[in-house]
């Protein structure tokens, strides 16, 4: 498979890219990419909405230093569930 689809990304590569889409670092071409993948994929849309409202809660209650381990947490149980529905 090659990764540099003409269209879309690959649902891996949205949990890679999602706090780079969120802090709106992302280059254009991929922020084009990655938001053309959230209009037919579901589950990465859900996965945006819950890691943008992680980070907003977090940003209010927390130093900046805590929020990138929630992140992890949160990716994990992603993938997990994710690896779930695979098996
Ligand atoms: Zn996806």
């Amino acid at each position: 498979v090659n990764a540099r689809g003409p269209a879309t990304l690959e649902c891996r590569e949205v949990v890679k890219l999602v706090t780079e889409y969120l802090e709106a670092t992302l280059p254009p071409e991929d922020r084009a990419r990655l938001e053309q993948h959230l209009l037919v994929c579901p589950p990465c849309t859900m996965h945006v909405a819950q890691v943008r409202a992680t980070v907003s809660h977090l940003s209010q209650l927390r130093t900046s230093s805590e929020v990138g381990p929630a992140l992890v947490e949160l990716f994990r149980k992603w993938k997990e569930k994710r690896d779930d529905e695979d098996a």
